[in-house]
Protein backbone atom coordinates (compact mmCIF):
# COMPACT_ATOMS: atom_id res chain seq x y z
CA UNK A 1 0.00 0.00 0.00
CA UNK A 2 1.18 3.70 -1.01
CA UNK A 3 2.10 5.34 2.57
CA UNK A 4 3.78 8.42 2.40
CA UNK A 5 5.48 9.85 5.32
CA UNK A 6 4.80 13.69 5.81
CA UNK A 7 6.15 16.70 8.10
CA UNK A 8 4.14 19.38 9.67
CA UNK A 9 5.31 22.37 8.06
CA UNK A 10 3.57 24.24 11.15
CA UNK A 11 4.38 22.33 14.36
CA UNK A 12 6.83 19.62 13.03
CA UNK A 13 4.69 16.71 13.68
CA UNK A 14 5.95 13.79 11.53
CA UNK A 15 3.33 11.30 10.43
CA UNK A 16 2.56 8.38 8.15
CA UNK A 17 -0.68 8.45 5.65
CA UNK A 18 -2.08 6.51 3.08
CA UNK A 19 -2.85 7.70 0.28
CA UNK A 20 -5.13 6.37 -2.35
CA UNK A 21 -5.43 9.10 -4.65
CA UNK A 22 -2.70 11.39 -5.85
CA UNK A 23 -5.09 14.58 -5.20
CA UNK A 24 -6.10 13.61 -1.09
CA UNK A 25 -5.81 16.23 1.24
CA UNK A 26 -3.45 15.62 3.95
CA UNK A 27 -4.04 17.35 7.45
CA UNK A 28 -2.14 17.29 10.48
CA UNK A 29 -3.21 15.11 13.29
CA UNK A 30 -2.32 17.12 15.53
CA UNK A 31 -2.81 20.43 14.59
CA UNK A 32 -5.06 19.81 11.39
CA UNK A 33 -2.84 22.33 9.44
CA UNK A 34 -2.73 21.52 5.39
CA UNK A 35 1.09 23.06 5.40
CA UNK A 36 2.14 19.51 5.37
CA UNK A 37 5.65 18.39 3.32
CA UNK A 38 6.21 14.98 1.87
CA UNK A 39 8.95 12.77 2.83
CA UNK A 40 10.40 10.20 1.19
CA UNK A 41 8.28 6.45 0.50
CA UNK A 42 9.20 4.10 2.35
CA UNK A 43 9.07 1.78 -0.32
CA UNK A 44 11.39 3.63 -2.54
CA UNK A 45 14.24 2.39 -0.89
CA UNK A 46 15.34 -0.47 -2.99
CA UNK A 47 18.81 0.54 -4.54
CA UNK A 48 21.93 -1.49 -4.17
CA UNK A 49 25.03 -0.41 -6.35
CA UNK A 50 27.15 1.06 -3.79
CA UNK A 51 30.23 -1.75 -4.18
CA UNK A 52 31.96 -2.09 -0.73
CA UNK A 53 35.46 -1.28 -1.94
CA UNK A 54 38.06 -1.80 0.74
CA UNK A 55 41.12 0.36 0.37
CA UNK A 56 43.85 -0.40 2.89
CA UNK A 57 46.82 2.05 3.28
ZN1 LIG B 1 0.83 20.21 12.73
Amino acid sequence: MPIYEYKCEKCGRQFEELVMNSSQKVTCPDCDSENVEREFSLFASSATGCAPSGGFG
